[in-house]
């Protein structure tokens, strides 16, 4: 879905992350990167220019919040910009209600007609379907055959040209039912004659919600449909369709914007079942390859309590066992290791299996093989040499080995936070570097 906006955005996300400092001119260029993918995929200039002033400001302006470091304060503030500005979601309930839909022909409107049928059945309403697409011949019985194979009572006359006639019928037809879509047609463009009839149909229909289907295929020219039917019925919720085989969709995502209003479906493919309803948290998380970035920043705020660790004894060169500890612990409170990593927004990279086993397990033996050594050995391991390595592990019922593993782990903690100690952060908990060095 949508790869090729995700892949530059992951680029661009990645080459921030790749950065020493994260400065003025780091965030300059990631803006640059991101407007670039954007506009690449469709997505309209002006929401572009929108977005990208919001998190150049936002990134030299605000504090990073407590237990962020400014590289994960920028990843924050492009996520949320994106979840805030394009791609709001619009609420849907199970309630009764009359749903009227618009959108050009092609676009999956009838498919989506009956997807959406099936998702309310499938959450227990009584769903009838009117088709009032008298324009395009075979869409009755298109509409029709979907709605019988899910059982759906659907109303239509193919001989009927009076789009509002079979709707006024259909109305009193359906009236036993909760939810009623109608089907309204579309042309191939937008004609003053389609314009007319889909508000002679809101009036007639007292729709509840008048939803656009879009292809997400489209390009630019997605926006001024959305704009058209908008000023004509006021759209309040857009489903993007086709997802799964377009690697743009900035063009649907920008007539989202035109209509105020948010997505309320995705269609994921062509039989009756691939709905999706649209979660921009989890949307704009997959699109930057992020696991899911809200949960992370969420819970990171949670576990990481500063007071635990020494964090500027530790960026003065001080790093014991005992601080590795904590660090451990505090990552080890925010739940299974490997659950953790897929939050982090480390792109596709692969950790060797054995990186996730740190916590989970060789956690217990790391304490008793620490709790063997002395106080001058926890404060200072460079002590231990091969003889109290000797004495650690008989005391700990532990193989040197073990405790070689425990010191070498050590080390490589002391590594990586050498290497935060020259860049940005002020002294703060990078997990995504610290991550990065588990798996060297
Ligand atoms: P309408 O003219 O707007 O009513 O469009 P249709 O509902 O007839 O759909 C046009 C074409 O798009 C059909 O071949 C559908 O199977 C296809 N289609 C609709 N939605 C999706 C979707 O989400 N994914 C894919 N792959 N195809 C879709």
């Amino acid at each position: 879905m949508l790869d090729n906006l995700s892949s530059s955005l992951k680029d661009a996300l990645k080459k921030l992350a790749g950065k020493t400092v994260v400065d003025r001119a780091a965030v300059d260029d990631l803006v640059k990167d991101l407007q670039r993918a954007l506009i690449s995929s469709d997505v309209n200039v002006k929401l572009v220019m929108e977005l990208s002033k919001a998190i150049r400001t936002r990134s030299l302006e605000e504090e990073p919040p407590k237990g962020m470091n400014v590289r994960e304060h920028v990843l924050r503030i492009v996520y949320q910009e994106l979840v805030r500005l394009v791609w709001a979601s619009t609420e849907v309930k199970l309630e009764p209600q009359t749903i009227l839909m618009a959108g050009l022909q092609g676009s999956g409107k009838t498919t989506t007609t009956a997807k959406l049928a099936r998702y309310f059945q499938k959450k227990g309403m009584k769903v009838g379907v009117i088709c009032a697409d008298t324009f395009r011949p075979g869409a009755f019985d298109q509409i029709s055959t979907l709605c019988t194979k899910i059982n759906v009572p659907c109303f239509g006359n193919p001989q009927e040209k009076d789009a509002l006639k079979i709707t006024r019928e259909g109305l009193a037809a359906l009236k036993e039912q909760e939810l009623i879509i109608v089907d309204t047609q579309g042309r191939h463009a937008l004609e003053a004659e389609l314009i007319k009839e889909i508000i002679d149909l809101n009036v007639l229909t007292k729709a509840t919600h008048r939803w656009l289907v879009i292809d997400a295929a489209l390009g630019q020219q997605a926006s001024e449909q959305a704009k058209r039917f908008h000023e004509a019925i006021g759209i309040d919720g857009v489903i993007i369709t086709k997802m799964d085989g377009t690697a743009k969709g900035g063009g649907a995502m920008s007539a989202v914007a035109e209509t105020k209003s948010g997505i309320a479906f995705i269609g994921s493919g062509e039989t009756i079942e691939d709905l999706e309803r649209f979660d921009p948290d989890g949307f704009i998380s997959r699109l930057l390859g992020m696991g899911d970035l809200k949960a992370l920043v969420e819970r990171a705020n949670e576990a990481i309590n500063p007071e635990d660790v020494d964090v500027n004894a530790m960026m003065k060169g001080k790093f014991t066992l005992r601080d590795m500890y904590k660090q451990l612990e505090a990552l080890n409170k925010m739940g299974p290791l490997k659950q953790i990593m897929g939050m982090l927004p480390l792109g596709n990279m692969q950790l060797p299996e054995g990186v996730y086993d740190v916590t989970s397990t060789k956690m217990v033996r790391y304490r008793i093989i620490m709790d063997s050594m002395t106080a001058a050995e926890l404060d200072e391991p460079s002590l231990i040499n091969s003889s109290r390595m000797q004495r650690i592990a008989h005391g700990a019922g532990a193989t040197p080995d073990e405790v070689r593993e425990l010191i070498k782990y050590y080390k490589m903690m002391q590594r990586t936070l050498k290497g935060l100690r020259g860049g940005q952060g002020g002294g703060k908990f990078n997990m995504q570097r610290l991550m990065k060095r588990f798996s060297g």
